[in-house]
Parts: C-alpha cells; structure tokens; sequence
C-alpha cells in the first residue's frame, strides 16, 4: 500500500505486474522496460520502485541505484540495436512532457535523423551578472 501522497500509476502497476509489460532489467530498486510508444527501437523506460512523481522527490538512494545502472542499460542498448548513438531524457511536470507522474528516464535510440528524439533548443545568451547571482541562489539553495 502506497502512501496517500503516493498515487498509484500506471508503472507501480507494471512493478507490480499487475499491467503486462517488455521487461529488460529489474533489481531491488529499479525496473526497465520497454516504451509501449517507442520513438525509435529500442526506447526504453528506467525507473525507480521509489513511487516520486519528480526528480527532486527522490530519494539519494534510488537515484543513486538508477545511475548505476544507466551506463550498462546503455551498453546492452547499443548492442542490442547496433545503435550507438542515443539520448538519455527525464522529464519532470506536464509543461516539461511528464505523462505518467512516476520519475522515469527516457533511453533512446537515436539511429537516423527521422526516429528517435527530436529536440528544440531555443538557446539564449546566458548574462554574466545574472549568470552569477543564480549560481549563487543555486548553490546556496543547496546548503539549505
Ligand atoms: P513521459 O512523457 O511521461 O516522459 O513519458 C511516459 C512514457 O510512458 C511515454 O513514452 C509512453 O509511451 C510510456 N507509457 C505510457 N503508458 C505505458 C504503458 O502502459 N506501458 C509502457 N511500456 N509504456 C507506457
């Protein structure tokens, strides 16, 4: 039983196997699977047991048990597509592309310039004074 903050999603019902799907790894803190949507083959979904809806909410500990397996989740991805070019995406809230309110990393194969992700990168130019005042804002909101 989830804690009431905690809503059950469609992925604790895949942990569970209460929902069928593609599993490719699983250990006691982390599961993987298949995108049921895949925006290219081999797109793969890495996930927390740890029901956080968003990055920030997740614990040191299964985030740290997520970037350990990351690299080798990559690897086995590369071999399996023959793809070894492919991009890692989390997204966090529904103006940033958050679907299912369960944390999960995106692997995506990026094989051609007409599958896998498309990104827009609407760079700006990053002010010097402003740059230096949200750095600090940023580290001391670290301290905190
Ligand atoms: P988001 O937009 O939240 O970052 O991505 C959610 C992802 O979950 C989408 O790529 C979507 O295709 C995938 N997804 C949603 N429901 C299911 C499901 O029932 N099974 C699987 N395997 N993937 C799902």
């Amino acid at each position: 039983m989830l804690p009431a903050a905690m809503a059950e999603t469609i992925f604790t019902k895949i942990i569970s196997g209460e929902i069928p799907c593609h599993k490719v790894y699983e250990d006691d803190l982390v599961f993987a699977f298949l995108d049921i949507g895949p925006l290219s083959a081999g797109h793969t979904l890495v996930i927390p047991k740890e029901p956080a809806v968003t990055l920030d909410e997740l614990s040191a500990e299964s985030a740290a048990a997520v970037g350990r397996v990351l690299p080798r989740l990559s690897r086995a991805l590369v071999k399996a597509t023959g793809c070894n070019q492919y991009n890692l995406l989390q997204n966090n809230g529904t103006r940033a592309h958050q679907v299912v309110q369960h944390v999960h990393f995106h692997l995506i194969p990026k094989p051609d310039e007409d599958s896998g992700l498309g990104v827009g990168w609407p760079a700006g130019k990053l002010d010097p004074k402003q740059g230096a005042d949200l750095a600090a804002r940023i580290a001391a909101a670290l301290e905190a």
